[in-house]
């Protein structure tokens, strides 16, 4: 609930910028949000929103995986080494089409790809030590530590993200859009599993025109 509320106030914060696009259908958890970032699979329709490192810090910060301070830190980071800053884009990208390869056959019963499941074993390993348990209100829950300033910091929320819903009853509801040509994935929060469309206002409508055409095509 909380993570649905920091995507809304988050994509207030992104209007008008190219990005912005990936919080019109909060997918309900920040790595499906990460995945529609492209699409889900990388030159599938060469959509890609996060083209610099730039790009992804903004994107991270946007949707409230890293604070302000922290984006701070990183960008700094990343612009003392720009072959790092690239290698580190090169990385998360990679992670997001492994995450997002799972995902889609998942919703289509498929098995998922060894190696994309152990890339995602790696980077878990791998940013692990930048996590930190803390208390919440409800109870507690992981935060990310806020003197880090290793690039491979930046990955941590979403990694976490991921394996989270990958390992949790959430995963039922996974699903990817009902346009054939969008991959975009949310979680079906209704209570009867009705939700078909990413957003009523593109796929949903389009679709609907779609139906429409080929009927009035039938009936002449
Ligand atoms: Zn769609």
């Amino acid at each position: 609930m909380r993570e649905r509320n920091a995507m809304r106030v988050a994509y207030a914060r992104t209007k008008g910028k190219r990005y912005a696009e990936t919080f019109r259908c909060p997918g309900g958890a920040l790595c499906l949000d990460f995945c529609n970032s492209g699409q889900g699979i990388k030159g599938s329709r060469q959509e890609e929103w996060i083209l610099t490192f730039a790009d992804l810090m903004d994107w991270l910060e946007a949707a409230g995986a890293l604070s302000k301070s922290q984006a701070t830190k990183l960008r700094a980071a990343g612009a003392g080494s720009p072959q790092a800053a690239q290698q580190f884009l090169a990385r998360a990208i990679g992670f997001r089409e492994a995450l997002a390869r799972v995902l889609l056959a998942r919703t289509e019963s498929r098995a998922a790809a060894s190696e994309d499941l152990r890339l995602i074993d790696t980077e878990y390993a791998r940013t692990a030590r930048f996590a930190r348990l803390s208390s919440t209100a409800e109870g507690f829950a992981w935060s990310l530590d806020a003197a880090g300033s290793a690039l491979d910091a930046a990955l941590r929320p979403i990694v976490e993200s991921a394996v989270g819903l990958l390992t949790s009853s959430k995963l039922a509801r996974l699903r990817r859009c009902g346009s054939s040509t969008c991959y975009w994935l949310f979680l079906d929060e209704t209570k009867n599993g009705s939700r078909r469309w990413c957003e009523m206002a593109s796929c949903g409508n389009l679709m609907k025109v779609r139906r429409h055409r080929a009927n009035q095509h039938r009936s002449a």
